[in-house]
């Protein structure tokens, strides 16, 4: 789980910006710069599977079938910020 996104599940590495930023404008080793920014989430999803239709959405649109988007995501409820 680690060096990956724990709000959306992409690896860390593959992020443009190296990561989202906290609150006082430090890098985040938790979220990317898609999820997170100056300490809060961009997106409004309220649960991993608003977050996992969000990103199944992107890929597909990017070209990617719709299974393979789905291997992709089936991580997200698993991960830190979807933790009760
Ligand atoms: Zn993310």
């Amino acid at each position: 789980m680690k060096n990956m996104c724990q709000s959306c599940g992409m690896p860390l590495s593959k992020d443009p910006k190296n990561g989202g930023t906290n609150k006082d404008g430090s890098k985040s080793d938790k979220y990317c710069s898609y999820c997170y920014k100056d300490g809060k989430f961009i997106d409004s999803c309220k649960n991993p599977q608003e977050m996992q239709k969000l990103c199944i959405d992107m890929m597909t649109k990017g070209g990617m079938p719709r299974w393979v988007a789905w291997i992709f995501t089936r991580v997200i409820p698993k991960l830190e910020r979807w933790k009760k």
